[in-house]
């Protein structure tokens, strides 16, 4: 008898806890096919720690290949799945497409980038999702304050805004600060300036989502260490030399890091079933309604709080992961192994590492003082990693004793991490098409034997999927990006509807001679998307 097919969408904490905890339970009995863009799980978490230079980028990647053996890895972003055909359609890196048949499938395919209709920001600023804006960040701070020394323009490059003081972007400006603390004093701009960094959010606290003790002190920290805590404040327009804020000051920047919030991946919306704020609504036991062989799972999944009737489980690591659990187990009960169970969780608390041996911790709801709050959140951290847990220990002693190596090495440029992206995953490059709700909408397979391997895009002729015929989102002369597609409306930023197409709003589209990416700075302009940013 052939064993059962189960395909996992996405390997984030969701989808690698899921594959993990079933390859356990399964044990041969089932193939189980893990589908995603890259090779390795990516540690979110630390990601602002590889923006400051901190952690070398491959310390916060676990191999997939490596920790799961028993699960087959098929690369490649998921563009369409067919429920009643009970298969899902995905290009592979090289722009091949394919498609799996299953008998159970697990959505895990996480959030992307918030966008809002705000002038300006879809062209000026990055988002910080994935490790290609991380890097793109780090390059780039390092290269403002190499090009300070002495440019006439130093006060704006040495000046960094961040919208969104949540935990990523709290994160963000505590480490940027001390980094580029550490860059002018090897090296001091040379009229004096002292590099500046903005925090902007228009809710009245830092980390408003949060208990109020662990704001207080990411507050005193961030404002101890000099960083410009505007709160109540936010960005009105953006533009190539500054931004403009709600309060009327325009501040001259040649950095805006866009870290107001995430929305699910949009390929949720092309499923057909019914959303919540653009999350695939699930039961308690992660099954999609009237679907009994789908489960969704993580930050692409409306998972019902059973601890508290009406609401749904927020979007963190933490709940994705525990989800990951659930429907492994669930997924295996339908299968006739164990027992299903409902998702119920108990708030495990917060880490909030600000750099140095600063963090704001409440584990188990109990905020804890000084250098003990950074030490039991490098710790939470180092037992939270699924794997890589000595060489990321290893980084940090070294950061310890030795100073960081400011030098930018430039491969991720600025078009190619364009803020509106439905692949934050992945660095664009010229001539890939990208993925986009205009593809997996139609949630319809081509005709096509059931587990036919990854074939050339350019050999689907004219209409191929994700074949050079078919505009792709975000490409010159693709359909203009649908953003936030039902998407929750950033809490306490201005303008915080779904923006219909914040793309272009009051700038023109993407330049169809140089832009594989619609960023317009003139001196950011590749003259051939090769070439590039400033
Ligand atoms: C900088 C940063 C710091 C954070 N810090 C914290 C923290 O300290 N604590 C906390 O609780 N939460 C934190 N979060 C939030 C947390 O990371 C997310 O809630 C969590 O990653 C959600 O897990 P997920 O599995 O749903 O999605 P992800 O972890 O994002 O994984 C989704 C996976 O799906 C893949 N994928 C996407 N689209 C497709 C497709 N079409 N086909 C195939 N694969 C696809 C992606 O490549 C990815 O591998 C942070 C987030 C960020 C960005």
């Amino acid at each position: 008898m052939s064993r059962p097919r189960i395909v996992i969408v996405g390997a984030g904490f969701a989808g690698y806890r899921t594959a993990r905890t079933l390859s356990r339970l399964t044990r041969h009995k089932a193939e189980i096919t893990l589908l995603n863009p890259t090779d390795y799980f990516l540690y979110l978490p630390l990601l602002p720690q590889v923006a400051a230079g901190v952690l070398e980028p491959r310390r916060v990647t676990v191999s997939l290949s490596a920790t799961l053996p028993r699960v087959r890895l098929v690369l490649g972003e998921a563009d369409g799945i067919d429920l009643d055909g009970r298969t899902v359609r995905y290009t592979d890196p090289e722009g091949g497409v394919g498609t799996l048949p299953y008998d159970r499938l697990v959505i895990a395919v996480g959030s992307v980038n918030k966008l809002l209709p705000i002038p300006g920001v879809a062209e000026h600023a990055h988002g910080f999702r994935g490790l290609p804006e991380a890097l793109y960040l780090r390059d780039h701070v390092t290269r403002q304050m190499e090009l300070a020394g002495g440019a006439k323009d130093s006060a704006a490059r040495c000046t960094f805004v961040v919208v969104g003081a949540g935990y990523t972007g709290t994160e963000v400006a505590a480490h940027g600060q001390m980094y580029t603390d550490a860059q002018a004093r090897r090296r001091p701009p040379r009229d004096g300036v002292r590099p500046r960094w903005l925090l902007l959010d228009v809710a009245p606290r830092v980390l408003p989502e949060m208990d109020e003790r662990l704001s207080r002190t990411a507050d005193r920290v961030l404002r101890e260490r000099g960083v410009d805590v505007r709160m109540g404040t936010s960005v009105k327009e953006a533009t190539h030399d500054g931004v403009l804020l709600t309060d009327g000051e325009f501040v001259e920047t040649r950095t805006l890091v866009w870290c107001v919030g995430v929305r699910p991946d949009p390929l949720v919306e092309g499923v057909g079933q019914p959303l919540e704020r653009g999350r695939l609504i699930v039961d308690p036991y992660l099954q999609v309604p009237g679907r009994p062989e789908v489960f969704a799972c993580g930050d692409a999944a409306a998972v019902p709080d059973l601890n508290d009737p009406g609401s749904f489980t927020p979007m963190t690591a933490q709940h994705a992961w525990r989800h990951g659990q659930i429907a492994a187990r669930n997924v295996a009960a339908s299968l006739g192994i164990g027992d299903r169970r409902a998702y119920r969780h108990r708030d495990l608390g917060f880490v909030v590492d600000l750099g140095g041996a600063k963090a704001a911790a409440n584990p188990l709801g109990v905020p804890l003082p000084g250098p003990l709050a950074g030490l039991v959140t490098r710790g939470y951290h180092l037992a939270a990693m699924p794997g890589n847990r000595v060489r990321v220990a290893a980084d940090w002693l070294l950061d310890s004793v030795l100073p960081r190596q400011a030098v930018q090495l430039g491969l991720v440029r600025s078009w190619s991490v364009p803020l509106d992206t439905a692949s934050p995953e992945l660095a664009r490059v010229p001539g890939r098409p990208e993925r986009g709700p205009d593809v997996s909408a139609r949630g319809q397979v081509r005709d096509r034997p059931a587990e036919e391997p990854a074939k050339s895009a350019a050999s689907e002729g004219p209409t191929g999927i994700g074949g050079t015929a078919e505009p792709a989102k975000g490409q010159p002369g693709g359909e203009p990006a649908k953003n936030q597609p039902g998407g929750e409306p950033a809490r306490n930023q201005p303008g915080g509807e779904p923006a219909a197409n914040p793309g272009p709003a009051g700038a023109p589209g993407p330049d169809p001679d140089t832009a594989p990416g619609p960023v317009k700075r003139p001196e950011d302009r590749p003259a051939t998307p090769a070439e590039g940013d400033s």
